[in-house]
C-alpha cells in the first residue's frame, strides 16, 4: 500500500543530487571510487543504508526490495582489475536483483553537515572547536571541548553506550576534556592531537604501533571500533533522503565488531 503512492525518483537524477550534497569533488584523491559504482535499474524507490559492501548486505538489500544501496566502504578500490571470485558473486547478486551501488568514503567521514566524524561529536555531545588530522591533504577529523571533564572510563562507558560498542583504550592518567575525533583507522591524527593539546583521540581501529606514540604524546586514546564510527555518516545520509524526497530508507546492520 505505502510504496504505491510513492513517486519514483530517476538513478541518473538522484545520484547526481547526492555527488553535489556529499561534495565527492572534495576528494579527488580518495581511493574509493565515490559515486555510482554499480548501476541499476533506472528509477529508486526504497533506499539502503550500510557501511560495507559485502554479499550479506546486498541479500539483505534484495530481501528488502531495495533498488539504491549507499554505502561508506564501495566495492571499487583504486579500479577495477580482474572480476572474479568474491567481487565476481558480489557484482552477480547487485546484477541480478538489479539493484545500483553508491560509494561514499573520504567525503563522508569528512562532510560538515553528515560526515562521520560531525555526528560522533555531536552524539557525545562535544562542542565542536575546528578541524584537525589532515588525511589526502585534507582535514578529515574534528575536535571539540566536553562541558565538564570526565575521567577515561567515564568517557569511555559514554562511547560505549551511544555508540553501541565496546572500545579499546589507552591511557596514561590523563582526564579527558578536549577531544578529537577520526573515524575509521585514523590514529595517526594522533600527531595533530599533540599539537593541538588535545588529551584524548577518539578513532575507531586500533593499530598496534599507536600504543608507544600515545605513551610518549600521553594522549588517550580511545577505539572504539572501525564499524561503530562510521554508521552515522550513511544514516544522516538516509535521513536527509527520507526528509528531502520522502525515499523509504532502511539500514542494514552487519557489525564486524572491529
Ligand atoms: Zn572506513
Amino acid at each position: 500500500m505505502h510504496n504505491s503512492i510513492i513517486k519514483p525518483l530517476s538513478l541518473t537524477k538522484l545520484t547526481s543530487f547526492l555527488d553535489r550534497e556529499l561534495k565527492l569533488a572534495e576528494f579527488p584523491g580518495d581511493e574509493s571510487a565515490n559515486g555510482l559504482q554499480i548501476e541499476g535499474k533506472g528509477s529508486v524507490r526504497k533506499v539502503g543504508i550500510a557501511v560495507d559492501a559485502c554479499d550479506y548486505v546486498f541479500h539483505a538489500a534484495a530481501e528488502r526490495g531495495i533498488d539504491l544501496l549507499i554505502v561508506h566502504h564501495g566495492l571499487i578500490w583504486g579500479g577495477i582489475r580482474s572480476i572474479r571470485g568474491v567481487m565476481k558473486k558480489r557484482i552477480k547478486t547487485l546484477l541480478d536483483a538489479d539493484i545500483s551501488l553508491y560509494a561514499c568514503h573520504l567525503p563522508l567521514d569528512w562532510h560538515p553537515a553528515y560526515g562521520n566524524n560531525i555526528r560522533l561529536l555531536k552524539v557525545l555531545s562535544i562542542r565542536r572547536i575546528g578541524e584537525f588530522g589532515e588525511y589526502h591533504g585534507k582535514k578529515i577529523g574534528y575536535w571539540g571541548r566536553l562541558a565538564n571533564s570526565l575521567s577515561l572510563k567515564q568517557f569511555t562507558s559514554l562511547v560505549e553506550r551511544e555508540l553501541d560498542t565496546k572500545a579499546t583504550v589507552i591511557g596514561f592518567g590523563r582526564k579527558v576534556k578536549n577531544i578529537g575525533v577520526v573515524s575509521g583507522g585514523g590514529w595517526s591524527a594522533i600527531y595533530d592531537a599533540e599539537k593541538l593539546g588535545i588529551d584524548t583521540l577518539l578513532v575507531g581501529e586500533p593499530a598496534h604501533s599507536a600504543f608507544t606514540l600515545a605513551e610518549e604524546m600521553r594522549v588517550n586514546l580511545v577505539f572504539a571500533g572501525h564499524y561503530a564510527t562510521e554508521t552515522l555518516g550513511v544514516r544522516a545520509v538516509g535521513d536527509m533522503l527520507q526528509k528531502k524526497f520522502g525515499l523509504p530508507t532502511e539500514f542494514i546492520d552487519h557489525p564486524t565488531g572491529l
